[in-house]
């Protein structure tokens, strides 16, 4: 379990108010913190490919195989980093209401929780 899980839990035990608004800056925060560990896996990826061609140039070493296992990798990392990015953004488009702080839909006028005007 991470460390904001950990305290969203912690705080839910203590039956604290966890509002929603602070929930989607957590799963924000995960989210990116994800996004990021995926781009430093791609960065590391791109530095052994180099290192691996660099190997094959100037050693007898056959570099080829591995080089395709890095390729492969980096493309369900690039594939992964995609998916994260739409996580991230629809985290983006999540609304609460100013009033009751509940979730709501996007094209709500309503609140469906309170009834408070939301547009
Ligand atoms: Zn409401």
């Amino acid at each position: 379990m991470d460390i904001l899980e950990q305290i969203t839990q912690e705080a839910k035990k203590a039956g604290e108010f966890i509002t929603e608004k602070a929930v989607i800056v957590k799963d924000y925060t995960v989210a990116t913190w994800d996004a990021a560990e995926i781009r430093n896996r791609i960065e590391g990826l791109y530095k052994s490919i180099g290192k691996a061609m660099y190997l094959a140039h100037t050693t007898e070493a056959d570099t080829a195989e591995e080089i395709d296992g890095y390729i492969n990798e980096l493309i369900s990392l690039h594939e992964a980093l995609k998916e994260k990015e739409a996580e991230r953004q629809a985290i983006r488009n999540r609304k609460v209401c100013p009033a009751c702080d509940k979730p709501i839909e996007k094209g709500n006028i309503f609140c469906p929780h309170c009834g408070t005007q939301v547009k």
